[in-house]
């Protein structure tokens, strides 16, 4: 599979060995427990613990992390399970961890969580690789690039060397990138963790998350901890998620000449302020973002003057919905100060990128930002 393309790696992958008269990608299996007689071995015994849609699910994940190695991927009931999934089963008491302080906005529960353990938690920003500074001693590096809401890079294959030379493991939140957008793993990460809620299966039906691992021991861990905790997708939610797969080349690329063409239209008014896009040259993001990412993700942010001028700018938009989450088919915004929590303007707004035609979606965006001026 390693020499083939995204779309057709895309279209194929996880599909099992043809059979006659069976469907190409077989149905989502209902069952809590399977036939098992005598001896309790074999593939399927449990529920909680296998499923045979979430193995076909989990080998098309694994082809889109790490394409021709031998790469092992569990599925989590939410991006949130397969994050907790590896962090509360690497650290232990005694231990520290270093996590982003501007990553996903449930990253300080996590925090919380992991000191009321006895685990150490040392904080820093994505931009500048700040994070290098703070591995002395560390357990596990936690990395979110592009952050999640501020779109800073950092550089992944410098972070990895700096924490394997020091002992440290690394995990990198890749929700906002995807596998097509970049490969933690072959820039050297030890897992690959994504919330699969978002341009992974990329239609705001379901919520989903998994974790890549090269090294079996590593995931031995993560799946253990999945069986401990309970924290399994449905059947019907892995399959529409595979079947979602098929089209995820086609949804990104799209997505992402969009974004960027939105960024370039963005940079021309004097009303936005703050434009962050990795994809557009001068972003500060830019000069890592090449080096490591394919695809440079559907998510714009921007500021404009205000609170009311953001609000006003969301209500006039006809084709963007105004909702949380992104990487979805349907164009999304959102005030995103509105949650606090985020060190943002009031008048920040991130801007989620769908499939829309782009003429069509950046005649709404110039529309609707013409209204929101006083
Ligand atoms: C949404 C998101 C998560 C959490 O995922 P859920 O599927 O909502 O649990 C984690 N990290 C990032 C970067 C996200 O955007």
């Amino acid at each position: 599979m390693s020499t083939t393309g995204d779309g057709t790696r895309a279209v194929r992958a996880g599909l099992p060995e043809p059979e006659q008269y069976e469907p190409t990608l077989p149905g989502p299996v209902f069952a809590a427990h399977f036939h098992l007689s005598g001896e309790p071995v074999g593939p399927y015994t449990y529920g909680r613990e296998t499923n045979p849609t979430w193995t076909h699910l989990e080998r098309a994940i694994g082809e889109l992390e790490a394409p021709g190695e031998q790469v092992e991927t569990t599925v989590f009931a939410s991006g949130m399970a397969a994050i907790s999934a590896v962090l509360l089963s690497q650290a232990r008491t005694g231990d520290t961890v270093v996590l982003p302080d501007d990553g996903y906005q449930a990253l300080p529960l996590v925090r919380e969580q992991l000191e009321a353990y006895g685990v150490e938690v040392r904080t820093a920003p994505t931009g500048g690789d700040a994070q290098l500074e703070l591995l002395d001693g560390a357990k596990l590096l936690w990395i979110e690039t592009p952050s999640n809401p501020g779109l800073d890079v950092c550089d992944v294959r410098r972070l990895v060397e700096a924490a394997h030379a020091a002992g440290v493991l690394v995990a990198v939140d890749n929700t906002l990138a995807t596998p097509l957008g970049q490969r933690p793993l072959e820039l050297g990460a030890d897992f690959s963790v994504a919330s699969d809620t978002k341009g992974m299966t990329g239609h705001g039906d379901i919520l989903l998350g998994h974790v890549s691992c090269l090294d079996p021991r590593l995931s031995a861990g993560v799946r253990r901890w999945r069986k401990v905790v309970g924290a399994i997708p449905g059947p019907m939610e892995a399959w529409l998620a595979h079947r979602s797969l098929a089209t995820l080349q086609l949804r990104i690329d799209r997505q992402c000449t969009t974004a960027l063409a939105l960024a370039e239209a963005l940079a021309e008014r004097t009303d936005v302020t703050g434009l962050r896009y990795p994809g557009l040259p001068d972003d500060p993001s830019y000069p890592t973002a090449v080096r490591q990412m394919r695809r440079f993700g559907s998510v714009v942010s921007f500021v404009l003057a205000d609170r009311a001028t953001a609000e006003r700018f969301l209500a006039g938009l006809r084709l963007v919905e105004e909702a949380t989450s992104f990487g979805g088919v349907r164009s999304t915004a959102e005030r995103r100060a509105r949650w606090g929590g985020d060190a943002v303007p009031e008048g920040f707004v991130r801007f989620s990128v769908g499939a829309e035609d782009p003429e069509d979606l950046l005649a709404d965006v110039m529309r609707a930002l013409d209204a929101s001026g006083r």
